[in-house]
């Protein structure tokens, strides 16, 4: 096992991460930007390195400051958390150049994923089902391009194999405007993702976001932990997730479960992973896999008893699963909601000092935050400062769980959307379960 893991992150995924390295026994080396001093992992940390200015360019995803902080620190191996560079397969590659091993993936992997248009390609290759399109990158021929959009039949989705978080897409809804929106999007994705690679899918119309996780050594083990469902968004912003999805049988989990971990043997993958699928009447549809633990990964944590951050820093280390899929067992249900330093209602971030903090608590609830009374949430991150995780052997006990909790947490000094949380776990909808994506939206009249 490594001796000390260099946490390459911030706020409560940087704690989370801390948090599995101290189990496990490992040293920790925290990295922070000038504005990231009082952050409570770096406090807790065996040690830290401040990396630049607040500025993420000129810390945290600035790969040769990175680099040298694990060489003054001797660290082994290198956690890169979400968001930042977890995704960029060139920091990846640097990691491992450098002499150092990074916690996620193979780069190649990342590479591959990170272009949608080559990861459908291997999906479908791996037998995961994809939304019907295009079959490829899309090319700058008129009738080509309008005849491949009827086959598909309107509505159809223009999107860019270089997009993120939610960016660089277009719905068109018939012929006239097909040959402008491609052209738009082709523009846009050259500008905002340097690939002005595009291709088409069939938009579907109320889906639900259901994803898989996933977890994969390098000893061709590949497991998968169930689903999540995650269609409460807001702008293509997850808001509350949550494990099982409603609805979805154990013969759907199985089935959909097993072709992604397939598709990891398939295609050699390593460490945790998640294929996101867009679901409707009964189908999955692949749209992208995340190369990295994702934000919500708690939730799959309180169903499975499966620890996944120490999971990726024992197949990093190359230690096979510690188990195998008949040992998976789903027991109740688990809520999450991420809480934002946002005014509940236009959403604009509220950085301040938090001036009082009393964290909620009780069975099955778990609170990972960073945050405390006196810390001061800069403005220049995200600003989700913490998520609420709720667990219960029923849905309806999670439910209860959380609204519970919600009423208990106070968060003073700055505004929060736990209003909005709170009008959520009332909403009748929502409680009855299985929402498509487009509810969030749609009832706060967007
Ligand atoms: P990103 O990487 O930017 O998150 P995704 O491909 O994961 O992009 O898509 C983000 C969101 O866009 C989805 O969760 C869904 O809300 C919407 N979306 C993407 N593709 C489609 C589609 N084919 N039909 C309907 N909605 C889609």
């Amino acid at each position: 096992m490594f001796d000390k893991i260099l946490i390459a992150n911030r706020g409560e995924i940087a704690l989370r991460i801390l948090r599995a390295c101290r189990e496990l026994g490992i040293k920790t080396v925290a990295v922070h930007s000038e504005a990231d001093r009082d952050l409570k992992h770096v406090r807790l940390a065996d040690e830290s390195v401040c990396i630049g200015p607040a500025s993420s360019a000129e810390s945290y995803l600035n790969t040769p400051v990175l680099i040298s902080a694990a060489e003054v620190t001797d660290a082994v191996a290198i956690h890169p958390g979400y968001g930042f560079l977890s995704e960029n397969a060139d920091f990846a590659e640097r990691v491992e150049e450098s002499g150092f091993v990074f916690i996620g993936p193979r780069p190649d992997s990342i590479r591959t994923m990170g272009d949608k248009v080559a990861a459908i390609e291997a999906m479908k290759t791996s037998g995961v089902p994809c939304v019907p399109g295009s079959d490829g990158p899309l090319g700058n021929d008129d009738a080509a391009n309008q005849s491949m959009a009827r086959s598909i039949g309107y509505p159809v989705i223009i999107k860019a194999a270089g997009g993120g978080g939610g960016r660089g897409m277009r719905v068109v809804h018939s012929e006239g405007s097909l040959h402008n929106s491609i052209a738009l999007t082709r523009a846009e994705a050259g500008a905002a993702f340097g690939n002005d690679t595009i291709y088409m899918e069939k938009f579907l119309e109320n889906p639900r976001h259901i994803e898989i996780q996933v977890l994969a050594d390098e000893h061709g083990n590949a497991i998968h932990l169930g689903e999540r469902d995650c269609s409460m968004q807001r702008r293509h912003q997850k808001v509350i997730e949550e494990a099982p999805a409603p609805g979805i049988t154990p013969e759907q989990r199985k089935g959909i479960g097993e072709r992604c971990a397939e598709a990891c043997r398939t295609l050699g993958y390593r460490g945790a992973g998640t294929f996101e699928f867009l679901y409707e009447d009964g189908e999955f549809y692949f749209i992208e896999m995340n190369t990295r633990v994702q934000v919500e990964h708690p939730v799959t944590e309180m169903i499975t008893g499966v620890d996944i951050v120490r999971e990726q820093i024992r197949i990093a280390a190359g230690e096979p699963l510690a188990y195998r899929q008949d040992e998976i067992e789903i027991s109740g249900h688990a809520l999450e909601c991420r809480i934002n330093a946002e005014d509940p209602n236009n959403f604009m971030p509220s950085p301040g000092t938090i001036t009082a903090f009393h964290a909620p608590g009780g069975p099955g609830v778990r609170v990972d935050s960073h945050i405390y009374a006196g810390y001061m949430v800069p403005p220049y991150y995200d600003s989700m400062i913490g998520k609420l995780i709720a667990h219960g052997n029923t849905r309806e006990i999670a439910l209860a769980r959380m609204r519970t909790a919600l009423n208990e947490v106070v968060i003073e000094g700055i505004k929060t959307n736990i209003p909005l949380h709170q009008e959520l776990f009332a909403d009748s909808a929502f409680i009855a379960g299985g929402t498509n994506i487009h509810y969030l939206e749609k009832k706060l009249g967007l």
